[in-house]
């Protein structure tokens, strides 16, 4: 029972883009209803959520409560939940970064993605890693924490190495 695959994706810099923070359509904007979807993100977990991982995806992310309910919105306004048939339910905040790893653990998540070297070192009991799109300084921050994960550069090189 316990090898059942689930897989844990971060929102913020994995689903909606947020590295262009100087944008007009940033997500601390008050047009971050048009922040931009990381390009293939939808499509690429569909076919893991319909796949390899049934059902089983699940979104974690940590957020203030302001940016939570900004999220829930984003997720509702680009048809997230239509498009990629991950229901609304499989959605938790949490408000520290290391709480990731009880909420991992609590649902029993075996692969994770995230843009934060940082946080996937809270989640080592994991089977799989991916960091994703990570920027450079908080990779060196982190860097001990760079052997236990894979780098991931698009949705695309995700959905390859995850649909296998
Ligand atoms: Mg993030």
């Amino acid at each position: 029972m316990n090898n059942i695959e689930k897989l844990g994706v971060d929102i913020g810099g994995v689903i909606i883009e947020n590295h262009n923070v100087s944008a007009d359509t940033s997500f601390m904007s008050k047009n971050f209803l048009s922040t931009p979807a990381t390009a293939d993100a939808f499509i690429e977990l569909k076919r893991l959520n319909e796949g390899r991982f049934k059902d089983r995806v699940f979104l974690v992310s940590k957020c203030g409560p302001s940016v939570q309910s900004k999220t829930r919105k984003w997720l509702k306004h680009n048809n997230f939940y239509e498009i990629t048939g991950i229901s609304e339910d499989k959605v938790h905040f949490c408000l520290e970064r290391i709480e990731k790893a009880e909420i991992s653990h609590s649902l029993g998540l075996t692969a994770f993605v995230d843009d934060r070297l940082e946080i996937l070192g809270y989640l080592k009991h994991l089977s799989d890693l991916f960091l994703f799109k990570p920027q450079e300084a908080e990779v060196e921050e982190n860097r001990e924490h760079l052997p236990l994960v894979t780098v991931v550069n698009s949705w695309a090189e995700l959905g390859t190495l995850l649909n296998r």
